[in-house]
């Protein structure tokens, strides 16, 4: 099998973990498996770097930012090279440039453009296992570019998909995927297979096992991915492709604490309101996840919305900056909210299943401030501080705790 093996921060923050994680690749070769190793930055490397530069300047350029923040998977792709040939085996750790990963020119979170076969082939044929550092690519100019936080995962799956890989693994500090975030609900099931549908509405709405687009393009370019701890033995969890099941089942419960909402009041009712401000929005390309109208008398209506705690400050400046042309009222946020979804399959199609979220969140007295809904998801903003004990209801009324 020709396979890529992704080993994650937490993975490989040591010394005596990445030697661990050699001889476990040099077994995998000896078994026959022809291997690309892809591996992230040691433990909180990466936040280190960030955290220098930003002591030299706040307001360091992109460029810059890609230069020092691609640096810590170098460290890492030295010493599991190294380690890999301690153990007896032929290696070469390569930068992503080297390994020929392309990417546009959008510096801290570069867009990838392809992944060449060539080198990384003519490698694995002369027995060779490359080792490539995650997170990084290079532009049309010769600059390093990084991919975004987390962005080793989406790294593993391009190289998976560039060499024709039957399988790519991501190792973890879980043994798979779970049904519900451990520090929420006591005990929740494992899932031992889930599609790329489910797996990315859990990544989008707090999911922090995978790196959303990591899946988004192992969806579009049908990579076969298993996520599976580092240093256990466990099947993991497979995300592939899964035949359209009509029955309506809910698999997962996800949480999400990084939200503010930000509420526009009293805007006029006519048209071309809503596309005014969130053209503000655009322009600045905040990422928006629920958003609710809601009517009131005299003409008058408030629009709400939520965006990720990082994308807030662009989020305000574009509503203020737009708050005198549409004739707003306040405007206010509140970040002391989070979100709550349940995810599975056609799951808008069962309002019994709509019925339940709804029912177990008010068994507690716990009030909905916000709704939004996919056909395979169900959200609730609610107070954070209520958050633990919702998880827990919800989670009994699905059955998702063993
Ligand atoms: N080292 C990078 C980060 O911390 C990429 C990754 O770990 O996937 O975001
Ligand atoms: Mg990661």
């Amino acid at each position: 099998m020709l396979v890529v093996q992704k080993y994650g921060g937490t993975s490989v923050e040591t010394t005596e973990k990445i030697l661990k994680i050699a001889e476990k690749i040099a077994q995998d070769y000896d078994r026959g498996d022809k291997i690309v190793v892809v591996v992230s930055a040691m433990g909180k490397t990466t936040n280190y770097l960030i955290n220098l530069l930003d002591q030299v300047n706040p307001n360091a350029n992109s460029r810059e930012y890609d230069m020092i923040a691609s640096t810590g998977e170098q460290i890492s792709i030295a010493l599991m090279a190294s380690a890999l040939s301690r153990y007896g085996k032929k290696s070469v750790s390569l930068t992503g440039f080297q390994a020929g990963i392309d990417t546009d020119s959008t510096y801290s979170r570069a867009a990838l453009k392809r992944v060449y076969r060539g080198k990384l082939m003519s490698l694995i044929d002369d027995g060779i296992i490359p080792v490539v550092a995650g997170f990084q690519g290079i532009s049309p100019s010769g600059d390093i570019t990084t991919l975004g936080r987390g962005g080793s995962d989406t790294t593993a799956v391009a190289v998976a998909y560039g060499i024709g890989a039957d399988l790519c693994e991501i190792y973890t500090d879980v043994d798979g995927v779970y049904a519900a975030d451990p520090r929420y609900v006591d005990k929740p099931k494992k899932i031992d297979k889930i599609s790329y549908d489910e797996m990315i509405e859990m990544a989008a709405h707090g999911a922090k096992v995978l790196h959303l687009r990591s899946v988004e393009l192992a969806r579009r370019y049908h990579v076969k991915l298993v996520v599976k701890h580092a240093h256990m033995k466990s099947e993991g969890t497979i995300i592939e492709e899964v035949g359209r099941l009509e029955e309506p089942l809910v698999r997962s419960l996800t949480v999400d604490e990084g939200i503010v909402k930000i509420v526009i009041e009293d805007v006029p009712d006519i048209p071309g309101i809503a596309a005014k401000t969130f053209k503000q929005l655009s322009d600045r390309h905040v990422s928006l996840d629920m958003i609710v109208q809601s009517m009131h008398r005299d003409g008058k209506n408030d629009i709400a919305f939520t965006v990720s705690k990082e994308e807030f400050k662009d989020a305000l400046e574009a509503v203020n900056h737009v708050k005198e042309e549409i004739k707003a009222g306040n405007i206010h946020s509140d970040d002391t909210m989070a979100k709550i979804s349940i995810v599975g399959v056609n799951i808008i199609g069962s309002s019994e299943i709509v019925y339940n979220m709804f029912d177990a969140i008010a068994s507690i007295g716990v009030n909905i401030d916000m709704i939004s809904t996919s056909n395979s998801r169900i959200s609730c903003v609610i107070k954070r501080e209520k958050l633990r004990e919702v998880a827990k209801v919800v989670s009994k009324r699905f059955g998702l705790e063993e």
